[in-house]
């Protein structure tokens, strides 16, 4: 076996491969980040206008309609002459690393007495990371992987860290592409360096035939023997393409990049349970095995997961190789989330820009959202938002409840939205139940205007058994509320009510084609009361 050859301790183990994963095409969502450009690009816009406006322009002719002709005031006028809420929004964003991370000094330090031996050319333990969402798990892994990545180039110890986020690297293919072109890169820029010194040398030692003398090489030719190495060693390294290649020889190619010099590298796998339900535990299992192949280099992983069990879904080896330390991150409460949001709203708004309940109702609202900082955040961004909006002077507590729906309506048509086509159908039949004052609606009930409305749109009809799933379904995502009666002798049945707002839920489904398309409800709701 060839130090390049894929790792494996025993000879009926192969490299494993997901054969699914060629051919991949980028689905990362850009809206976000649109949105986000947009935003800060309205910031900066506001900022330079507010700056160079005469104030006088905007008084002297008082408000305007902004549709009449000739009108100095335009249609943004009045939105940019009020006094601006925000510093700097982007403070807000979850792009944005805070400096400082209350509240994680714990979780910090585990992990830097772990990942330290990386400094003294150690092969650190795995660690799998758990929290939900919002707990701060990719700022202090990014924070300690800055700390670790200076620390590294002030003592010069060959120590890298490679974070990948598995939300949108989401196939061994993928992952290990994006980890071969990296250490190419960094081999490239390094050898690249090297050679500009040693070219420098071989001029001096054209002048100077001692030159080299004082150096590692003893004569002009071990020099230029060097030289010759480093640009062939150039020109082999291949970067991996987006497609197309097998998955062994993206690994070779790693393998190789990763094992050219000495080196500690940390691999963060953040999402690490999204690449796992998207692609099996393949990546993980090949990475967790390379040290004892690799003869310069040595891999860390670091795991960082959302879900706390998707370790139930590894390889055993793969559990207990990736499993060596293990880091958990509490859900914030709604102390320790008023000290986060205190900190970045200073930066974020202007001086005096919240009344004094806007941080600690934020706060609040998050810590039942199981402590996430993440929605203490974007409440208090949506917040300013509506202030900013209404022309408000300063953020008050119902900018924060208004935030508050805005998001829980965001989400309900979210998921609404990307519900398969029976499980919308069948949120339609509750819809046009309620519509007609129906309470407390029965299976029974749902099931009948299903299937005719299944008939209308020329859907397949499920069971009734499969329909009482996908309403537990409906109930789990928070769409109704189903509880389960007895009905004495007639066994038991489940009861639901709509549990978010109809006219927003309709909407959404009816802008479904499939669904727009019935014409007609009123008959269907009848069927209520005929059959
Ligand atoms: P996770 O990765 O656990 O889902 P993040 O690290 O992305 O959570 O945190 C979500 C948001 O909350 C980010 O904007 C982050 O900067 C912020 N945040 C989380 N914890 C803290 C903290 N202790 N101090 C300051 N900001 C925090
Ligand atoms: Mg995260």
């Amino acid at each position: 076996m060839t130090r390049n050859d894929p790792p494996s301790d025993d000879h009926d183990e192969q490299f494993r491969t997901n054969t699914a994963v060629h051919n991949e095409t980028e689905n990362t969502d850009e809206t976000g980040e649109t949105a986000a450009n947009l935003d800060s690009f309205a910031d900066r816009f506001s900022g330079e206008t507010n700056a160079t406006a005469d104030p006088e322009d905007a008084t002297e002719d008082g408000p305007s309609d902004p549709t009449s002709a000739g009108s100095p005031q335009g249609l943004f006028d009045d939105l940019l002459n009020g006094e601006p809420i925000f510093e700097n929004k982007d403070v807000l964003r979850p792009s944005y690393t805070p400096e400082r991370l209350p509240h994680r000094n714990e979780q910090i330090n585990n992990m830097a007495t772990i990942l330290v031996g990386a400094l003294r050319g150690e092969t650190p333990s795995n660690i799998l990371i758990y929290g939900k969402t919002g707990t701060g798990k990719t700022a202090s892994a990014k924070f300690v992987s800055n700390e670790l990545e200076t620390t590294s180039q002030k003592y010069e110890v060959p120590c890298e860290v490679e974070y990948i986020n598995c939300e949108v690297t989401d196939t061994q293919y993928r992952v290990l592409a994006q980890l071969a072109n990296t250490f190419i890169e960094t081999n490239e820029r390094d050898i690249g360096s090297r050679l500009d010194e040693l070219r420098d040398l071989e001029e001096r030692a054209d002048a100077d035939p001692a030159a080299p003398e004082s150096t590692e090489f003893d004569s002009p030719g071990a020099l230029e023997d060097r030289i010759e190495t480093l640009e062939t060693d150039l020109d082999d390294f291949e970067p991996v393409p987006m497609t197309g290649w097998p998955t062994d020889r993206v690994y070779s190619t790693f393998f190789e990049a990763i094992d050219y010099r000495e080196r500690v590298v940390v691999i963060m796998l953040d999402e690490i349970d999204k690449l796992v339900e998207k692609s099996g535990d393949d990546t993980l299992y090949n990475l967790s095995r390379m040290n004892s192949e690799l003869d310069n280099s040595r891999v860390s992983i670091m795991g960082i997961s959302n879900d706390l069990k998707f370790t139930e879904f590894l390889d055993p080896r793969v559990k207990s190789s990736l499993g060596e330390e293990e880091i958990v991150f509490p859900p914030y409460d709604a102390t320790q989330l008023r000290d986060i949001l205190a900190a970045r709203a200073q930066i974020a708004f202007v001086d005096d820009a919240l009344t004094e309940d806007v941080i600690p109702l934020c706060a609040a609202f998050a810590a039942q959202e199981h402590g996430d900082a993440r929605r203490a955040l974007d409440l208090l961004r949506t917040a300013g938002e509506l202030a900013e909006r209404s022309q408000a002077d300063r953020v008050g507590e119902d900018h924060v409840r208004d935030a508050q729906e805005k998001i829980e309506l965001d989400r309900v048509v979210e998921v609404v939205r990307t519900l398969p086509t029976q499980s919308k159908v069948v949120l339609f039949a509750v819809i046009l139940l309620e519509r007609n004052g129906a309470q407390n609606i029965n299976t029974g009930e749902v099931y009948n205007i299903y299937r005719r409305l299944c008939d209308e749109i020329d859907a397949d009809v499920l069971t009734q058994r499969r329909v009482t799933d996908l309403i537990s379904e409906l109930d789990m995502l928070g769409i109704v509320n189903a509880v389960v009666v007895s009905k004495g002798r007639y066994g038991r049945t489940k009861e639901m009510n709509l549990s978010v707002p109809i006219d927003d839920t309709e909407a959404v489904l009816t802008s479904d084609s499939r669904l727009g398309n019935i014409e007609d409800v009123k008959p269907f709701v009848q069927a209520r009361f005929d059959s």
